[in-house]
């Protein structure tokens, strides 16, 4: 995990090279709505920067999601995956295969309806997984 003080050294820093493959990292991300973890989206990102590490990789989708560029999500599975996607929706997880596809429906709940437990928060936000089956993973599971 990247310190706060480290992060706005490595932000102000003019480095070109650091903004070019983040550039590439995060045109190679907004291509495709799989929402690769961070090893799927090294492996794109490979083909274009054939040099590149695992780590520069890491280290730019974990910067890229602190600016709000992409999200990051972190499911109820153990993989950490990006969205390339910056604004807010939601996400259906198969629980086979652990796809994870964009779910595009409206909050349905109200800010007033909080709970006593939950008013001395400062809350800036919501997270709702939806689970289930994936339409390939319930055709597998059909007697044949
Ligand atoms: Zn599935
Ligand atoms: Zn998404």
């Amino acid at each position: 995990m990247i310190g706060e003080e480290a992060l706005a050294g490595l932000l102000k820093k003019p480095n070109l090279r650091m903004t070019r493959q983040r550039m590439i990292i995060l045109e190679e991300l907004r291509k495709v709505n799989t929402h690769p973890s961070a090893d799927e989206v090294y492996e794109m990102v490979r083909k274009r920067l054939p040099r590149i590490s695992l780590g520069t990789v890491y280290r730019n989708l974990e910067i890229l999601s602190k600016t709000g560029e992409i999200q990051k999500l972190e499911p109820g599975s153990s993989l950490k995956r990006f969205d390339g996607n910056p604004h807010e929706h939601y996400h259906i997880r198969c629980i086979q295969c652990d796809r994870v596809v964009d779910a595009h429906m409206k909050c349905a709940f109200s800010f007033d309806d909080v709970p006593n437990e939950m008013r001395d928060f400062k809350i800036i936000g919501h997270k709702l997984e939806f689970i289930g089956l994936c339409p390939e993973c319930v055709e597998d599971s059909l007697p044949a």
